[in-house]
């Protein structure tokens, strides 16, 4: 994983899907096929290495698998409202997910200090992040 700054963050926690498949709802969990709950989270996202972004997102999450899926899109229509990207449209490597933040946290910080240095102490990492390739149904060629 990227590394994000010197400082020392909270405890890892959740694993984390950057689901790009905008049509797919994903009920169902990639990984264990588990139902899916619907998850309220803070993502803590850097922004094109500039700017830290804090967003109430509504994700599906798999308990079984402490997976946390979120649609990029949803992702990047929050990250369009920004004047960043005025001008241009956004690329994948502008932004990176690295971790949720505690809405209690995030209110102490919001209350107290204007340092971000300090913000990133409250975020938890993610333990890892992974990747699924969906197959469309239909035929497929022996290779
Ligand atoms: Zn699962």
């Amino acid at each position: 994983m990227k590394k994000v700054s010197g400082n020392s963050m909270q405890q890892p926690h959740h694993y984390f899907w950057l689901n790009p498949y905008r049509e797919m709802a994903f009920t169902r969990c990639p990984k264990c096929e588990g139902k899916t709950k619907i998850r309220k989270k803070r993502l803590v996202i850097d922004v094109l290495n500039k700017t830290l972004l804090f967003a109430n997102v509504t994700n599906k999450y798999c308990p079984k698998c402490d997976l946390i899926i979120t649609g990029q899109g949803k992702i990047e229509n929050i990250l369009s409202q920004l004047t960043f990207f005025d001008e241009r449209s956004i690329r994948p490597d502008d932004y990176f997910i690295f971790g949720t933040i505690e809405r209690a946290d995030h209110n102490k910080h919001m209350n107290q200090g204007p340092y971000p240095s300090d913000c990133i102490k409250l975020v938890n990492p993610f333990i890892d992040k992974l990747l699924f390739k969906i197959r469309p149904a239909g035929w497929y060629k022996d290779k």
